[in-house]
């Protein structure tokens, strides 16, 4: 698994790259956004993580890059910042999951083996239900004859509700089955990520309701 590391701290920088080799993956570790961005466009890695304050851009502008690239690999960000609001800019702008600075080095390990194992996807044939076709290897969905990139987490909220096949699913199952949270984060991750989703789907003849107090369910539009 080859990995881009963007840290300019050095120590933080040197542990992850040390720390990653001994696991086995294959990071690649940069100081800067600049040459960090210059070795994903070079050579797609299978996730990235990245500290968001770096030296030459705002790691938040660096998502959006990426993302507005077409760049899907899941990406992982590190923050110092413990404002919510900052969680919820690097959530908005594309990332996949975040560690809030100082973290255990286990805890990074876990949440990025669960971002590599849902960017993965199933193998098997497309789901279906209504008009819309979930892409797992392309993680895609698709409607009306266009298909719609999704994020690895939107992808999995995603499969969850259509596998559920029009059943409410709960807010608690939802954050453990697609974000790997065995606990309320305290956050409006799930809600934030629903509402990507919904905006995705515009135009598709599904939505997302929401069940206040309970979860979400897909259902088929009328129309
Ligand atoms: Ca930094």
């Amino acid at each position: 698994m080859h990995l881009v590391v963007i840290e300019d701290s050095p120590g933080m920088a040197a542990a992850l790259g040390t720390g990653l080799e001994e696991e086995g993956y294959r990071p690649r570790v940069f100081a800067s956004g600049a040459e960090g961005l210059a070795a994903i466009e070079s050579h797609a890695p299978d996730a990235i993580i990245l500290d968001l304050g770096l030296p030459d851009i705002d790691g938040i502008e660096l998502l959006r890059l990426l993302r507005r690239q077409q760049c899907r690999a899941p990406i992982l960000v590190l923050t110092a910042r413990d404002a919510v609001a900052a969680r919820v800019d690097a959530l908005n702008a594309g990332a996949d999951d975040y560690l809030i600075k100082p973290f255990a080095f286990e805890e990074l390990l876990a949440r990025l083996h669960a971002l590599l194992r849902r960017a993965a996807g199933p193998r098997w044939a497309p789901l279906r239900f209504g008009d819309i076709e979930l892409h797992a290897a392309a993680g895609e969905v698709s409607f009306d004859n266009a298909a719609v990139p999704l994020s690895p987490r939107e992808y999995a909220l995603l499969e969850l509700l259509v596998r559920a096949a029009g059943d409410v699913i709960a807010r608690a199952d939802l954050l453990r089955d697609a974000f790997g949270y065995d606990f309320d984060p305290g956050t409006n991750l799930l809600d934030v990520h629903i509402s990507h989703l919904r905006k995705k789907l515009r135009g598709a003849k599904v939505a997302i309701r929401t069940i206040r107090g309970v979860g979400f369910v897909l259902q088929e539009n009328a129309s």
